[in-house]
């Protein structure tokens, strides 16, 4: 099958017994997020005239408004923008620090350096139309063993007054581990006995029904999310949201379009339907992707490589890592991936300079959405200790071939 040897596909399949428990834990968390969708689409109502699409300023458009009603209950949320207008997660991002901050502030991450993408925006990287460009000022309190700095952060806030914290809980192209929402509660209210009117935004990106709270549950002001991620559930073709407090999110609208016009505007060009559909599947392709990502930390480590996490540690995102501590090894796994994927299989991935981000990143994603990574995808950027990050998998079982025809192609290496 697919060029993979009964010896790989023997041995992936072992892998897979011994992991029932854990994949019935992620089917009852499918069960409840996937009531809460469907609650959502009754609440509000879904029909046929919600798949109507709107053009040119996008006044009235029903379904976009509904579907931000939705997106805001199944995320705890009393308020969301979901648009097709936010290019990407990270544009999403820069639309909510832009729209919060304001020249003189102080935006303080909690979580260490954040997402590489964002070293432009906020100005750690410096660019003529970052946040510090325009005099907003940041600072960083990096994690302790893979934990918040809760006594640096107290002492922090007590010294200095901070207009946002950012929270990211995803590790992005970093060695720690993600933040699960139990930490997350737990450092909201570290803070909250400092201060109560700091902005808590927390970038959720990848995190989206992983749990069943989010970050709005336990109390957080503002969360954001990429649809080429978790809640497009494959389906959507692109947008993000920003969701939360509703002044918060209305400040973003302002911000996305222009002051005056703000939510009032933005055409949805024959996206709803698949905007309702994806966040219909979503639950159930989050599952997938877990179970591919359990999988492929289990025979990862079962062949001799560190992974993290372990395949029975409790997850906060759908990210795999492998660390290969070998260029080669990476390529060929990511090559792998590539091999695996219904689009593109044929093309053979290489490291390229890609904008945003500072080392060279190889990337498979044989993917129908560009840049999608909530169906199956694998990058690293090419550094020591070479980690391979992978997530996503429309469907278990497409995830499954796709990480058995990986251990094929890390085989002709391991062999050399
Ligand atoms: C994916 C991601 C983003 C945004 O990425 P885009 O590619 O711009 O959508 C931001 N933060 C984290 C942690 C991410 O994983």
């Amino acid at each position: 099958m697919l060029n993979i040897s009964k010896e790989t596909l023997d041995f992936i399949s072992k892998e897979e017994k011994s992991l029932k428990e854990i994949f019935t834990e992620i089917d009852n968390n499918c069960l409840v997020n996937s009531s809460k969708v469907l609650e959502a689409f009754q609440k509000y109502n879904v029909s046929e005239s919600y798949f109507n699409s709107t053009t040119g300023y996008g006044y009235n458009d029903l379904g976009r408004d509904n579907i931000e009603k939705i997106f805001a209950y199944v995320l705890d949320a009393p308020d969301a923008l979901v648009r097709s207008q936010f290019i990407s997660g990270t544009h999403a991002l820069t639309v909510a620090l832009f729209a919060f901050l304001r020249p003189n502030d102080l935006m303080l991450s909690i979580s260490g350096t954040p997402y590489d993408t964002l070293h432009e925006v906020i100005g750690i990287t410096p660019n003529d139309s970052s946040l510090a460009s325009y005099g907003v000022k940041y600072d960083q309190i990096d994690l302790v063993n893979d934990d918040f700095n809760y006594q640096e952060i107290s002492k922090y806030l007590k010294n200095n007054k901070v207009k946002l914290i950012e929270i990211q809980r995803s590790k992005g192209y970093s060695t720690r581990k993600s933040l699960t929402i139990d930490k997350v509660e737990k450092v909201i209210k570290c803070i909250r006995e400092i201060d109560k009117d700091v902005i808590i935004m927390v970038d959720n990106c990848y995190c989206e029904f992983v749990e069943t709270k989010t970050p709005l549950t336990v109390g957080a002001d503002i969360i954001v999310g990429s649809l080429i991620k978790n809640l497009g559930g494959g389906i959507a073709p692109n947008g993000a949201y920003i969701a939360g407090r509703k002044d918060l999110v209305d400040l973003a609208g302002e911000r996305l379009t222009c002051p005056g016009e703000g939510r009032e505007v933005g055409p949805t060009l024959g996206i709803n339907k698949s905007l309702l559909q994806g966040l219909f599947l979503a639950p159930s392709v989050v599952a997938s992707s877990l179970k591919t990502a359990i999988l492929t930390s289990k025979s990862l480590e079962d062949l001799g490589y560190n992974v993290e996490p372990k395949y029975n540690e409790q997850r906060a995102d759908i990210v795999q890592n492998i660390i290969f501590n070998d260029k080669d090894k990476l390529i060929k796994y990511v090559q792998g991936i590539q091999m695996g994927s219904p689009v593109d299989s044929n093309a053979l991935p290489m490291p390229w300079d890609m904008p945003g981000y500072s080392d060279q990143v190889i990337m498979a994603a044989g993917t129908f959405t560009q840049g999608s990574s909530i169906e199956l995808s694998c990058d690293g950027p090419i550094r020591p200790p070479y980690i391979a990050y992978q997530q996503g998998g429309l469907t278990y079982e497409y995830g499954k071939i796709g990480i058995a025809k990986a251990i094929e192609n890390l085989k002709e290496e391991q062999e050399k």
